[in-house]
């Protein structure tokens, strides 16, 4: 059997975490057993449709490397790949289930829908299409039809009996017909298919052997075996995958902004690493292993090692990936992605870029909070002078009032500013005053840095700032210890 597995978003906004890993093992199931794997945009819900979101889709599946073998822009041969323009395919086959009494026109309009939803719920009832429609005989279906009044195709669902399947990941599962289905719409006034009717006709017709998306589609899953059975076709395998969360009692959500892929993209995640880490969301490869890269995630992939409880998404987790990405990541690619967060707080600076990256990759951990760690070289911060005092480099605000006075001719005295020269220099001038390295290297980090914690030492962060500030810097402490 040649496996086929698809990806099927509706373009109603930006990407879901959540389908980001949907597709991902859509993807990976369908390469470990050298299948295909399809995209299929399902926009019948031209309600819901928005401008721009087919492209974030597949803007944001490349950036993952989850390339389809068939879909809309490159087509196949099942296209095309867009539920719209497949309008016409799926009504022949709500006729045929209209012939074999599976499904049947309907003409009741909204407002008598909702007349007697009305009254059902006032007596208490739940409302649930009353198969009103379903008696009319087929010379009063035609007559209507004839006469031009609007209709709807509707499922014909059983009341009674139960339905059984087997998933893959939640096991066997069933559930009472009369809960589970209703007479759902499967054509529309405008001719569209609902998306519970389209997807059972295009997984058919796409030739889709595994069906994964989310476990909210559990329940559902009896009204489509339904279909399946009415029209004669073979039901795929399904897998269910557990809901994304927060935490477990909380989704991803759009408000805090850490629903969509763009969310982490734009604070500086690899997608790499997001990848990586989606990956383990719900999955595990049954030993210690944390990294994997795409093509080692093909081999690795087992469904049924897919987890059936929620699958925790933690941040702090994918921060801490991320971070060892990014210090292995080549150092061009690096200098590159960290210059625009460079620029944030250095831009006019004239600051070497090189020479901080190299510093600043293995002090990443998303490139966002590069600003922040570096923003001190473009502006001296406000700082407590009670931070001269260090214990182990033998250093505190008395120290500082004596090794600064002693630096400043020094660091005037160098005319080739270069980190190696301020090094040499200034370790000589340590060894011939008699003092202990940190008792000078601390106040004098200190005093240009005003913090405690920088990436890179004295010397660095002189070469870095230059001559001139690194000269402003010193003096400017000095005077505040020397007033204080
Ligand atoms: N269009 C559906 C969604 O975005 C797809 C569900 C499915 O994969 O069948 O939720």
């Amino acid at each position: 059997m040649q496996v086929r597995t698809r990806f099927a978003p509706s373009p109603t906004g930006f990407m879901h975490l959540g389908g980001v890993r949907t597709a991902l093992y859509a993807y990976l199931y369908a390469k470990q057993n050298n299948g295909s794997f399809i995209l299929r945009i399902e926009d019948t819900d031209q309600e819901r449709f928005v401008e721009g979101a087919t492209e974030v889709i597949y803007d944001t599946l490349r950036a993952c490397g989850l390339n389809w073998d068939e879909g809309p822009d490159i087509g196949g041969p099942c296209g095309p790949y867009i539920q719209s323009q497949r309008k016409a395919t799926y009504l022949p086959y709500a006729k045929q289930l209209v012939a074999s009494g599976h499904a049947y026109y309907c003409f009741c309009t909204k407002e008598e829908i909702e007349a007697r939803r009305a009254a059902v719920e006032a007596a208490g009832g739940t409302w649930k299409y009353d198969k009103h429609c379903l008696h009319l005989s087929q010379e009063e279906v035609q007559q209507k039809l004839d006469a031009g009044i609007p209709w709807t195709i509707r499922m014909n669902a059983p009341t009674e009996g139960e339905t059984s399947y087997s998933d893959v990941v939640f096991g066997d599962m069933t559930f009472k017909n009369a809960e589970s289905m209703d007479d759902m719409v499967l054509i529309k006034q405008d001719g569209m298919p609902t998306y519970n009717f389209a997807n059972v006709i295009d997984d058919h017709l796409m030739g889709i052997t595994h069906v994964m998306r989310g476990m909210e589609y559990l329940s559902s899953t009896p009204r489509y075996n339904y279909l399946y059975n009415a029209l004669g076709w073979e039901i795929p395998t399904y897998i269910h995958l557990p809901t994304v969360m927060r935490d477990a009692t909380h989704k991803l959500s759009k408000r805090d902004g850490d629903a969509y892929y763009s969310d982490y993209i734009d604070k500086g995640f690899l997608t790499e690493a997001l990848v990586n880490y989606l990956a383990l969301v719900g999955w595990n490869p049954g030993t210690d292993r944390e990294f994997f890269t795409l093509p080692e995630l093909v081999e690795a992939f087992d469904i049924h090692r897919i987890n059936n409880s929620p699958g925790i998404f933690d941040v702090n987790k994918l921060e801490w990936m991320n971070s060892q990405y990014i210090a292995k990541m080549d150092f061009d690619q690096y200098l590159a992605m960290a210059t625009p967060w460079f620029d944030k707080v250095l831009a006019g600076k004239n600051i070497d870029y090189r020479r901080l990256a190299e510093l600043m990759q293995s002090r990443t951990d998303i490139f966002s909070r590069i600003p922040e760690k570096i923003a001190f070289l473009a502006e001296m911060p406000e700082y407590d002078t009670a931070i001269f005092f260090n214990k182990k480099q033998k250093s505190d605000e008395t120290v500082a009032k004596e090794v600064l006075p002693l630096l400043l001719p020094v660091l005037e005295g160098i005319s080739d500013w270069t980190e190696q020269n301020i090094h040499d220099v200034v370790m000589e001038k340590i060894q011939e005053w008699g003092r202990k390295t940190g008792s000078v290297l601390w106040p004098m980090r200190i005093s240009i840095s005003g913090q405690e914690s920088t990436p890179g030492g004295a010397f660095e962060i002189a070469y870095l700032l230059g001559k001139e500030e690194t000269l402003r810097r010193m003096r400017a402490s000095l005077a505040r210890l020397e007033n204080a």
